[in-house]
């Protein structure tokens, strides 16, 4: 029987063809210039341990990965009040879409596109004294590592994030902010600009996989209830217009960001982060999509 080294080594060899493929996310100036050719994934489970392959130590641009540990920082905070402002279903439509927010007056559809992590963004603006601090801490405790915003990137997307700021003004135009356009991105760029890699991503989002806690006993960070159900949000709305496909192939909990991250949950078995900056259509990396799916194959990992 492979053992779960071995099997994080086959899947490098599995997806070096499809690394390089689609295209690196150039809408973020910041972001055009990391090399398509990089590869790196990390496992880690439950009882504690990582394994890792490939670039998995290299820290990159985590984006919309973020957007689960703010959600977690919100729901302590706001709880079923949250749901008022954004919902939970998938959008169908791609991350930074504005037309479906007209229709349906400001609501956005889920709080893992653009639109429901800004209202996320906008939650730990009014609730936290220092909001990117508040989200920084909680992701360094998380990944038991000091992590921090690579501020090249964070300036790059608030230069050029005209779509974020309509999205957020139409939020506003429809009393859906609590706060000022300007201070809700400058936390949501921010919390997107951190940089981590996949060793960190993978230990970080260990507690989806145990129930809430930190993996080997460690403290509570959600209930059981909500880590379950943080986990179908991403399973039906964490890779934006393609998660139907997603859970098709590989049939996990996972999201992705334009850095080319996606980490999957694999409840009561362990966390996967897998990172490989060339994007498909719908913003997910190609290698990384390839990766999951054939880890998944080999591992028979599923939700399913
Ligand atoms: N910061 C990116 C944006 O707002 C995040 C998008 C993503 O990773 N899908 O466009």
């Amino acid at each position: 029987m492979s053992t779960l080294e071995d099997i994080v080594l086959a899947v490098v060899d599995d997806v070096a063809p499809f690394v390089g493929q689609g295209k690196v996310a150039d809408y973020i100036p910041a972001l055009a210039c990391v090399s398509p050719e990089r590869f790196g994934i990390a496992v880690s489970t439950i009882d504690g341990r990582c394994i890792t392959a490939g670039d998995a130590d290299e820290r990159f641009s985590i984006q919309s990965m973020s957007k689960v540990l703010t959600l977690t920082l919100a729901l302590e905070s706001r709880a079923a009040a949250l749901w008022t402002r954004v919902g939970k279903e998938p959008s169908g439509d791609p991350f930074n879409s504005l037309f479906q927010l007209e229709f349906e007056r400001g609501i956005p559809r889920n709080p893992l596109i653009n639109a429901g992590a800004i209202v996320v963004a906008d939650c730990l603006v009014s609730d936290c004294a220092d909001p990117r601090e508040s989200v920084r801490s909680f992701v360094s405790y998380l990944a038991g590592a000091t992590v921090d915003f690579d501020i090249a990137v964070a300036t790059s997307e608030l230069e050029t994030g005209n779509r974020n700021a309509a999205l957020a003004h139409l939020m506003r135009g429809f009393g859906n902010l609590e706060n000022p356009v300007d201070r809700v991105l400058d936390t949501y760029f921010h919390q997107c600009s951190l940089a981590m890699s996949c060793r960190e991503l993978a230990t970080t989002f260990g507690y989806l996989a145990a129930g809430g806690t930190v993996p080997g006993g460690g403290k509570r960070i959600v209930s059981t209830e909500r880590a379950r159900r943080i986990n179908a949000l991403m399973l039906t709305c964490g890779t934006y217009d393609r998660a139907g496909e997603f859970a098709f192939e590989v049939g996990l909990p996972a999201k992705s960001g334009v850095g080319g991250g996606i980490v999957a949950v694999v409840p009561g078995k362990g966390a996967i982060a897998v990172w490989s900056p060339a994007l498909g259509p719908s913003g997910n990396s190609v290698a990384g999509v390839e990766a999951l799916r054939r880890f998944v194959v080999r591992t028979g990992w599923s939700v399913f």
